[in-house]
């Protein structure tokens, strides 16, 4: 029998999960289905239920669920727990829902594996304080950063997101106003505002020699956030499909006990938006 898998989110039309997982399950030689559904926050509950009830084996989360998520595990994994947000669910042979977070995980493997960045001793500059930053914190800590800064459009939400991970290591809090005068070797962009074409008010010479722009967003075309890193001399300035698909293989890895090789989905997804561009 075929296993199901899906991924609810709101909006969902443009995710590339389905066509990620079914390069997996091809890859591995896996027999299941995997697709996406428009689930807004108040539907949530409701569709998860039927989800399962009806046999479904796994979920992803995406925006704006993975709060909710996170209330609806029975048992979470300790990085689900820090992060206060799930984005896989899966159902164990007791039938309880056990709730993991692979955003952080997925972002470290794409800057550590597949760019060969080295994390430690540098100076990391996170913008925004939204669910994915508090997914990737952890794992960004857990590298022994030299300092890393949170800045983000509401000042106050930057302190308390780094209130509650620095017993893990140096990050503060910042608006970014605060920025002025200081330099990074590397800056994440986990705003929203890049899709829609928007950056973060960033000062001049806030990117170090050498430094690495990586945006968590992306697209078809270089997003605002990677064009502000070709414009301000990056070594490297990259989108976050890296992150998507390491995140997904994770995420597949906990369903099936096996792990796809990323490498080659990531370069194929990679010429099909090339073409589509
Ligand atoms: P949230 O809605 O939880 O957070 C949004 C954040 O963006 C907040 O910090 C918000 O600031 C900030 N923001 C929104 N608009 C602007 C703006 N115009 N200027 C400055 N800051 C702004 O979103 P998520 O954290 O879930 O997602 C953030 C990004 O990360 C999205 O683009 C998403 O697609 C991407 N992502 C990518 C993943 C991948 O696998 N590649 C995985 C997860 C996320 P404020 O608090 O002031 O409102």
């Amino acid at each position: 029998m075929t296993d199901r898998y899906a991924v609810f989110g709101h909006p969902i039309g443009h995710s590339k999960s389905p066509r990620i997982h079914a390069l997996f399950a091809t890859q591995t030689g896996q027999n299941l289905s995997y697709t996406a559904h428009d689930v807004p926050a108040e539907n949530f509950d409701h569709a998860l239920d039927a989800f399962f009830a009806s046999g479904g084996k796994g979920i992803n989360c995406t925006v704006p669920l993975k709060e909710l998520a996170h209330g609806r595990a029975d048992i979470l994994s300790e990085r689900a727990e820090r992060a206060k947000a799930v984005n896989t669910l899966a159902v164990d042979e007791d039938g309880r829902l056990y709730g993991d977070n692979t955003d952080g995980v997925g972002l470290l493997r794409d800057l550590t594996v597949n760019l060969g960045l080295a994390l430690q001793n540098r100076r990391i500059l996170l913008l925004g304080a939204g669910g994915a930053s508090r997914g990737i914190l952890q794992p960004l800590l857990a590298e022994q950063p030299e300092r890393l800064f949170v800045a983000n459009r509401t000042v106050e939400k930057a302190i308390q997101l780094a209130g509650e991970f620095d017993d893990l290591g140096p990050v503060t809090g910042v608006g970014f106003d605060a920025l002025s005068g200081r330099q990074f070797d590397l800056i994440l962009n986990a705003t929203a505002a890049s899709l829609s074409g928007d950056l973060p008010p960033l000062p001049a010479g806030v990117l170090a020699p050498g430094g690495v722009c990586y945006d968590l967003a992306y697209g078809n075309q270089p997003t605002a956030f990677v064009r502000w890193g070709q414009e301000h001399g990056a070594a490297r300035s990259v989108d976050g499909l890296g992150m998507l698909v390491e995140q997904a293989a994770e995420a597949f890895y906990l369903w099936r006990k096996l792990r796809p090789e990323t490498g080659p989905v990531i370069a194929l997804l990679d010429r099909e938006r090339s073409l589509a561009a």
